[in-house]
């Protein structure tokens, strides 16, 4: 008798508990994966250390550890200028960065390679850092410098950046330039890169090569691919955006695609706006541009040159919860992830001011009726997932 009024009496109990988790406990208590992040391009080119606190910027690790983000996987990028003899040189560099800034603060950041390291990682207390090269014109054509990359502890590859590789287009020419290129999609070499990538562990990036290469990608691949940094194109469609015949064919090759923040992927209005707001201040962007020699650092400098102008050109919050919202109804919340392009856009949704406003996401999924297991696979468990199933030989 007493062993049957004990059972309810422990149920209740444990109800108690799940209704008495704030959002924030549930959020710090899960594994948060970022798989984009721009920081080492602005650490680089500012000489931050962003060990230490910094005023400006989306990203330290003072503040990561706020916002509860238990692993960054840090984006290797060089521009289309980086070509042959250069690019290879230049990935190096940054990822030496992160092994200086890792090297500075043992104890509280350490590279990873594959989930077990990053579960370690947490279990430690440790920020996970993972390596993402941005831009396959990185490899110059070279399957060795893919295999020296990798042992570096490149985790993924961006198939491309907006510019094209001589094995495979990005969205931006497919979408823009279609008649200049060579070859639409996948070449042979590409495919072969593919699989190399496959065998060595490396996952697979969709987020900038088109629509063709996507789909070449997925007829190729025989492991799970990640878009590392993109939205849902039916709510703003915009190139770099998945439409939902990719989202499905994502879904069924188990891949995951990883929500990204900046406002001009989140909301179809943006950009125009955008082009408004930096025609009225041309003459301004053309000095910072001269300045920097470098047009996005320009804007968003002129972004925060003129803050209250720029405050009302940012989506709402809910707007970007309608992405991940949207995504897991149409293919599941086994496919949603966080890519927040964080240090690598001018504009975030109103509230998204840097790593420390990741609670607010698992809130607002929260008040949407997410369980706290649909919210731990959309935090990290779909990544760690991927991430496992991309093991190489
Ligand atoms: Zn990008």
């Amino acid at each position: 008798m007493k062993k049957l009024l004990l059972l309810p009496l422990l149920l209740l109990l444990l109800l108690i508990n799940a209704c008495t988790q704030t959002p924030m406990e549930i959020h710090q208590r899960a594994i948060l994966v970022d798989t984009h992040n721009d920081v080492l391009s602005n650490e680089l080119i500012n000489k931050l250390d962003i060990g230490k606190l910094q005023t400006a910027g989306n990203f330290d690790l003072v503040r990561a550890k706020e916002g509860g983000l238990d692993a960054q996987v840090f984006s290797i990028w060089c521009g289309p200028q980086y070509g042959k003899g250069t690019a290879f040189k230049f990935a190096n560099r940054e990822i030496d960065s992160l092994y200086a800034l890792i090297a500075r603060y043992p104890d509280r950041i350490t590279l990873v390679r594959n989930s077990a390291e990053l579960e370690e990682a947490v279990k430690e207390h440790k920020m996970a850092a993972l390596i993402g090269v941005e831009g396959g014109h990185m490899i110059e054509d070279r399957m060795d410098y893919i295999d020296s990359l990798a042992k570096r502890g490149m985790g993924y590859l961006t198939l491309t950046w907006n510019n094209s590789t001589s094995w495979a287009s990005s969205a931006t020419d497919e979408t823009l330039h279609k008649d200049s290129l060579k070859h639409v999609g996948l070449t042979d070499y590409g495919k072969q890169i593919v699989h190399h990538l496959n065998d060595l562990g490396v996952m697979i990036d969709l987020s900038h090569p088109g629509e063709q290469t996507f789909y070449d990608v997925l007829a190729t691949t025989t492991k799970p691919v990640i878009a590392s940094h993109s939205c849902s194109y039916t709510i703003c469609p915009f190139r770099r955006n998945l439409k939902d015949a990719q989202l499905k064919a994502l879904a069924k090759n188990g891949g995951v695609v990883f929500v990204n923040f900046f406002s001009g992927f989140v909301d179809s209005t943006f950009f125009k706006k955008y082009d408004n707001f930096t025609k009225a201040h041309k003459t301004e962007l053309d000095s910072l541009t001269k300045l920097y020699n470098d047009e996005d650092l320009a804007t968003d400098k002129l972004f925060v040159i003129h803050k209250t102008e720029t405050e009302a050109l940012r989506p709402p919050l809910s707007l970007l919860i309608k992405h991940i919202d949207y995504i897991v109804k149409l293919i599941g919340v086994d496919h949603v992830g966080i890519g927040s392009d964080f240090d690598g856009a001018p504009s975030y949704p109103l509230g998204m001011d840097d790593v420390r406003d990741y609670p607010k996401i698992t809130a607002e999924l929260l008040k949407l009726g997410y369980t706290e297991k649909d919210i731990d696979k959309i935090l990290g468990g779909n990544f760690l997932r991927v991430l496992k199933a991309n093991k190489g030989k």
